[in-house]
């Protein structure tokens, strides 16, 4: 392959030059070429008359640049460097190109081939140039960006605030989207719950930014100023750069009146003062859930009020209809508060009574003693996995919902597909509704023997357990729930009802002569009733009394 010589030329006015024609340098280019053995390629510039020397401003040196780092261009041949560019930046800038392609410089002073370790160093040197000119000029686009922030002339980045939408990387306002955002801020400040103002805009099929029909309470109240107290609809918003830290404050385009912005925000602090700090109640309260209101059906909770004195149990109706006020019907409930106490003590003698005399229990926690814990292993393996099996199924199962929901929304007759899709929906939802339930079965029974396990040492002494956490543990391994039932104004049932026919079983030997050839045993009852009443007596504090406590029903809950 011939190799080529390119010759570059140039002459500017802008500088007194004597005895460097054009001519003169192509001259002397075509000597080099010769005497390198080269063919050569002129690049005449001609004559300069901009007194800059940006290289950029020079077409045929420009092209000359960009064949080089095509990797076109081997050998270059100028008068003398100053030919490429007297200015120091430009020059080195050239000078690094010329070093990443290898090329070689051929000047009238002989030829620079960037091998030796001066060039090297100096390449190093160089580098450092550019790195650090590279840095002043992104640090000149970044100030550009933040001036063009603070002046609104650039969105920050990410999707709009609702209400907004982007135009050539800048916020203009969505009409259609600020007839509902009006609405939404009207619906508010006339007091309505978030939860209202979610149901009209999933009625209305709103979308929210993510392009979703589905809305939720935190969405709506972002959108009223939860994290910006409503800012950028009043015409600023904040950007914090990154580099350095500096909050920033950008224009926006308000798009709602001043009056209605107030208002919300007004709104916004009635509702957060009104929300009550409650303290973090530490306490732990043994029956706590497993408590049933068989009332209203409400689980139970405790309380205990050191200043008043007064430690109860309590239906959590009252709570429920507070909480979910506007998206659940409420609950009237009249069952009143139980001692804990007393109520603890009840429940936790009568399971201890009923424990120690069964037959089951003791069989029970006989097996699991001999039981391997190997086949255990197994069994909780197969439970993770099949959980993790089910998790799948319903990630499945929600995806496909939403193609549903997508399809049904869509313009074009997608029956068939729907179809199709519903049925495999169904199939979708049997199967999981069945694993579920049998890893649910698995998982008990292994819980159960874990359980088992961990008080068959203290079988003979259980009484003795007091620390409430544990004591709870073995209430959760016999124990499906308590019932509290109002009989009238003092009396009040508390049904235990246990997980297996502990209560009265009993044992049947197969042959009562010869016990070596086993036994059977033969279920008790489920459930046992226990009627208490209630007095007050010291103060306000209510005591509870046993009135009666050996009813029992086999009803399986
Ligand atoms: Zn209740």
């Amino acid at each position: 392959m011939d190799e080529y010589l390119h010759i570059y030329t140039r002459v500017s006015t802008a500088i007194q030059e004597k005895g460097t024609s054009l001519d003169y340098q192509t001259e002397l280019g075509k000597k080099c070429a010769k005497d390198n053995g080269l063919e050569c390629e002129i690049h005449n510039e001609g004559v300069h008359t901009s007194s800059s020397e940006d290289p950029m401003e020079r077409p045929v040196l420009r092209t000359l640049l960009a064949r080089i780092e095509n990797g076109e261009i081997r050998n270059l041949f100028v008068y003398n460097q100053d030919r490429l560019s007297r200015n120091e930046i430009a020059w080195t800038t050239i000078k690094v190109i010329l070093m990443r392609h290898k090329v070689t410089l051929y000047t009238e002073n002989g030829k620079i081939s960037f091998d030796n370790a001066m060039d090297r160093l100096l390449f190093g040197v160089i580098s450092e140039i550019t790195a650090y000119e590279n840095a002043l000029r992104s640090e000149r686009t970044r100030q550009g960006k933040l001036r063009s922030l603070r002046e609104g002339k650039t969105w920050k980045g990410g999707p709009p605030n609702f209400g907004y939408q982007l135009k050539e990387k800048q916020l203009i306002p969505n009409d259609n989207e600020v007839v509902w955002l009006k609405k939404i801020f009207e619906i508010y400040s006339d007091g309505k719950p978030l939860s209202f103002i979610r149901m009209e805009l999933i009625k209305n099929k709103i979308k929210t930014r993510r392009g979703k029909t589905l809305w939720n309470d935190r969405s709506v109240d972002v959108i009223l100023g939860a994290e910006n107290n409503c800012d950028i609809y009043a015409g600023s918003y904040t950007y914090r750069d990154k580099k350095s830290g500096e909050v920033i404050k950008c224009k926006s385009p308000q798009i709602l009146p001043m009056k209605l912005i107030e208002q919300v925000r007004k709104e916004r602090k009635k509702r957060t003062s009104m929300r009550t700090v409650r303290e973090v109640d530490t306490n732990y309260y043994l029956l706590r859930d497993l408590l049933i209101c068989d009332e209203c059906g409400s689980k139970m909770w405790g309380r205990i009020n050191h200043k008043l004195k007064r430690e109860f149990y309590y239906c959590k109706s009252g709570h429920d209809n507070y909480r979910y006020k506007n998206t659940k019907p409420t609950k009237t409930c009249s069952l009143g508060n139980i001692p804990i106490k007393q109520t603890e003590d009840i429940v936790w003698d009568t399971v201890m009574d009923v424990m120690e005399q069964s037959n089951l229990f003791k069989d029970e926690v006989k097996t699991q003693v001999t039981s391997s814990s190997s086949s255990m292993d197994d069994q909780r393996l197969l439970i993770e996995n099949k959980r993790k099996n089910v998790s799948r199924q319903k990630s499945k199962l929600t995806q496909e919902n939403q193609l549903l929901s997508l399809l049904n929304n869509h313009e074009d007759d997608h029956q068939d597909t729907i179809k199709q899709l519903e049925l495999k929906i169904l199939n979708l939802d049997i199967n999981i509704s069945e694993e579920e339930k049998l890893v649910q079965e698995l998982d008990e029974k292994v819980r159960w023997v874990d359980w088992v396990g961990q008080f068959a040492k203290k079988i003979d002494n259980l009484r003795d357990v007091t620390e409430p956490m544990e004591r709870r543990t073995f209430l959760d391994g016999v124990l499906s729930k308590i019932e509290v039932k109002k009989i009238d104004m003092h009396i009040r049932s508390i049904n235990l009802k246990f997980k297996y026919p502990y209560i009265n079983d009993s044992l049947k030997w197969n042959d009562p002569q010869d016990k070596s050839k086993g036994y059977e045993i033969l279920d008790g009852e489920y459930n046992r009733m226990i009627q208490s009443k209630l007095s007050k007596s010291v103060g306000k504090k209510t005591e509870m009394e046993i009135i009666s406590k050996n009813v029992s029903t086999t009803k399986k809950v």
